[in-house]
């Protein structure tokens, strides 16, 4: 029996969790859910689960909390001190906070030496640097839930230290669905509202990922993600269109041989083989029926139509604060894009300002990560503006 915190439980990959969770009674004990704004979702996950402590945001939602569970015997608290609390006290935590919210209390538990499992990818595209070193400095342990670094660590050799160049590793291949957008004429890329880009044609996914999916910057991040994850240089991750979502991803090995992994699209895949690794468990996941599949798809990603992927590529290399800045201005355009304030391809433009606004420097400490995540986050704000 381990103890599970989850971080984001009312979330997409929170629910995607609880639902594996359940599967497996004898193996996982809840120990602490987290939420922010579906609070009565919060109250039944409890209900149903029984964890010993839950997060909210703030008083007025513990307060609605407690309402909600009764008499449930539940330690409630709310803010940031006791998302890290909860994070660093369970064995394994699972980090599924959207965006840069996420960031301290998935470093909590680096710091408390847990068994991470990584969804919250903002996190290590702002502190990539600052994560890894405290992950090793601390014992723990990361296991990748994002589907396609998922499927990466499952295609390496097992039990494999940092030492790449040993793996004869040549380089890791992501793949993307190129989202919803990827025949969209051009010119019509003006007018997509937020509904239609949270329509992704594979995946259930919350409302900011999906948006990401549709302008690429989802890819963008994963490859920042992934030379974090994997240590491995940036002329390494090769990113290809897979419309059919069926191929996870790949590691391409010195001698030519290409290992994929390859399942139907479920998180839930990803989340049984981190909850139980290094075993197997069972998922929920319908087989994969490849008849029915028929073929599979690549192409090249063309960066006229998905610019902030290249905008990522270039933040990566340039270091420092650059992606610190992409992930800020990114969240903050997805915002003014979901809200209705700004257009689709305004999200592209937005970033891009941004980065060109703000010089690159260093970017070693929380302190200072967070520092520039505000500024980057004001300067964005005003660009947003300025592009209604
Ligand atoms: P979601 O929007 O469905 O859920 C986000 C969760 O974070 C919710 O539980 C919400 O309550 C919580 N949250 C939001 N803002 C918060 C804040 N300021 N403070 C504390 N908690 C807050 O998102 P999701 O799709 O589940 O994605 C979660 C993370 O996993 C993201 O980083 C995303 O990139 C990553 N991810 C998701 C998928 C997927 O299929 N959904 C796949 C790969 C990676
Ligand atoms: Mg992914």
């Amino acid at each position: 029996m381990r103890t599970l915190t989850i971080l984001g439980a009312t979330g997409s990959i929170g629910t995607s969790t609880l639902d594996v969770v359940a599967r497996h009674p004898e193996r996982f004990r809840v120990h602490a859910l987290t939420g922010h704004r579906r609070v009565e979702l919060l109250a039944e996950q409890c209900v149903a689960v029984r964890p010993a402590r839950a997060v909210v945001p703030d008083a007025a939602a513990a307060q609605r909390l407690r309402q909600l569970v009764g008499d449930l015997r539940l330690q409630i608290d709310h803010g940031e001190n006791a998302l890290c609390e909860v994070a660093a006290e369970a064995e394994i935590v699972m980090a599924a906070i959207v965006g840069a919210a996420g960031l301290p209390s998935a470093l909590a538990a680096a710091r408390a030496g847990r068994q991470i499992l990584l969804a919250n990818k903002e996190a290590l595209v702002m502190g990539g640097q600052l994560f890894v070193d405290s992950i090793a400095r601390h014992g723990a342990t990361l296991l990748p839930i994002d589907s396609e670094h998922n499927a990466i660590f499952q295609c390496l050799p097992r039990g494999r230290d940092t030492s790449h160049a040993a793996d004869g590793i040549a380089r890791v291949i992501l793949t993307a669905s190129g989202g919803p957008f990827r025949e969209t004429p051009l010119a019509r890329l003006a007018q997509v509202t937020a509904d239609e880009a949270c329509a992704h044609p594979n995946w259930v996914m919350g409302r900011k990922i999906s948006v990401d999916s549709a302008t690429m910057m989802n890819k963008g991040l994963e490859v920042i993600e992934a030379r974090w994850l994997f240590d491995i240089a940036p002329e390494q991750i090769e990113v290809v269109i897979h419309p059919e979502s069926v191929i996870h991803s790949m590691v391409s090995y010195l001698d030519g041989s290409v290992i994929a992994q390859l399942g139907n699209p479920d998180m839930r895949t990803p989340i049984a083989y981190a909850l139980a690794y290094p075993e197997r468990i069972a998922a929920g996941v319908a087989p994969l029926n490849l008849a029915e599949v028929g073929a599979l798809h690549f192409q090249a990603p063309d960066f006229k139509r998905f610019p902030c992927l290249r905008l990522a590529q270039e933040a990566l290399v340039a270091g420092g604060s650059a992606p610190v800045v992409l992930n800020a201005a990114n969240e903050i355009a997805v915002d003014a894009f979901l809200s209705g304030r700004i257009g689709f391809q305004a999200i592209a433009a937005t970033v891009g300002a941004a980065l060109a606004r703000l010089p690159v420097r260093s970017a070693d400490s929380l302190d200072e990560l967070v520092a520039i995540d505000a500024e980057a986050r004001g300067v964005a704000r005003a660009l947003v503006e300025l592009a209604k």
